[in-house]
């Protein structure tokens, strides 16, 4: 390694949503065991992200490391036209049998915004081959999908990048995000501008898109499982296609298998991601429904126009094969749920500071919603000085631990949370 190291990183090397003049500070990390990451200086920091959302089982995981291994030694890559293998059969049984019924066919891609793509091409597809196309969709207000061009086409319009690349995407509808949150009652009326929307535009909708329960990075929002119900009911009552966005919340992340799972509802089109290989190597999958696949697959077109060169690529494949034997003895509930409950006790009373707006905790998912932006630079640095990693965006604070966190470990890192509070530096831009 290079003493300069982090001034090439800072002059050649984009880091997500940054600046190449003016960049965030970067921050050396050589390893990471468990749920510590360490830093070149030999600094260890508790993790309390999961590398977003990824890394649920922790860092340098014995058995997926194992699985990996021996996949190596056997191929580490081939191409899936007119071949298959062993790692890509054995998870795509394995998904077929731990999502929910009827999710039975299965497309690998490279990562979650690509699994995105193809659960919107095989929606445009599917109408296609009925004789009614239809090219919009139906998104939610604040929702999160992605970053490529279809993907963004259905994020939040004023949160993600629409504004940017206005002239190049195609327009989509969207609907207020829900209002009632996870924990509030359902009031009856709750569901009328979703149900409004539907009589009225329900001829051009292909799809409703969502991320169950959770909108994820549109603003850490947990929302009200009935309207999940509701949607699940409208698409039902106009034979729309539901497409669930479970790439953050699914394996268990929400304290249900799946977000769904809150609602009892299923997708037509169900696109995982993330977790999938327990944060080891970008793998997404997008399943669908039979009906979907025949339509395509019976059309004019006669097959569904997609294929990434790496698709269900084996070492990823082997990853996730792994990952999911960890999660088969179901030892995640006991996990997610104290990580919840440590969350409610200890993280929860930091609503009563004055810097603070909202603390929510959904299974393993803990946040802190400020008053204010927040100076993501010397946030950053200060959590880093004080042993954790924790990346804020915006006005908020979130954890997503690694299941197998200690106790003792997300302490530190809801300790480390509440004394930034104190610190006014970490709030201000001077
Ligand atoms: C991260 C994320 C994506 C995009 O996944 P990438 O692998 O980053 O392309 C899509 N949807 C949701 C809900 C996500 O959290």
């Amino acid at each position: 390694m290079q003493p300069d190291d982090l001034d090439f990183d800072k002059r050649h090397i984009w880091h997500p949503y940054t600046s190449m003049t003016r960049p965030l500070p970067t921050y050396l990390v050589v390893s990471a065991d468990g749920y510590e990451l360490t830093l070149k200086d030999g600094r260890r920091l508790v993790d309390g992200m999961s590398s977003w959302w990824g890394a649920i089982h922790g860092y340098n995981h014995p058995v997926i490391n194992q699985a990996m291994k021996n996949q190596i030694s056997r191929m580490s890559h081939v191409m899936f036209g007119g071949i298959t293998h062993p790692p890509a059969v054995e998870l795509c049984r394995r998904l077929v049998t731990l999502m929910p019924s009827g999710l039975e066919c299965v497309f690998l891609a490279d990562s979650g915004s690509v699994a995105i793509e193809v659960a919107i091409k095989m929606a445009l597809q599917y109408w296609q081959a009925s004789g009614y196309p239809r090219h919009e969709f139906l998104a939610l207000r604040h929702g999160y999908h992605g970053d490529t061009c279809g993907a963004m086409a259905v994020c939040d319009p004023e949160t993600s990048m629409h504004s940017i690349y206005h002239s190049y995407l195609p327009s989509n509808r969207f609907i207020e995000a829900p209002k009632r949150s996870f924990r509030e009652s359902w009031e009856p009326g709750d569901e009328a501008s979703f149900s409004a929307l539907f009589s009225n535009h329900h001829q051009t909708i292909a799809a409703v898109i969502m991320e169950p329960i959770v909108q994820g990075a549109g603003g850490m929002r947990f929302y009200h499982p009935e309207y999940l119900r509701v949607a699940r009911a409208l698409c039902d009552q106009y034979g729309i296609l539901l497409i669930a966005d479970e790439i953050a919340t699914g394996f268990g992340r929400t304290g249900k298998w799946l977000a769904c799972h809150h609602a009892d509802i299923k997708p037509d089109i169900l696109c995982l991601g993330k977790a999938l290989t327990g944060g080891m190597m970008t793998l997404s999958a997008t399943l669908t429904i039979r009906r979907i696949a025949e339509a395509i697959s019976d059309s004019a077109v006669g097959c569904f126009m997609h294929g990434p060169t790496f698709m269900a690529n084996p070492l990823a494949c082997a990853a996730a094969n792994a990952s999911l034997s960890l999660l088969e003895d179901e030892s995640w509930r006991q996990r997610v749920e104290a990580i919840a409950s440590q969350l409610n006790k200890e993280l929860l009373p930091l609503i009563n500071h004055p810097r603070v707006f909202d603390v929510r905790v959904l299974g393993a998912i803990g946040v802190v919603e400020i008053m204010q932006t927040v100076n993501i630079a010397q946030l950053q640095h200060w959590f880093v000085e004080h042993g954790v990693w924790i990346r804020p965006f915006g006005n908020l604070i979130y954890l997503i631990p690694p299941y197998i966190i200690s106790s003792k470990a997300l302490t530190i890192l809801i300790n480390a949370i509440s004394t930034s509070l104190d610190q006014p530096e970490n709030f201000s831009y001077s």
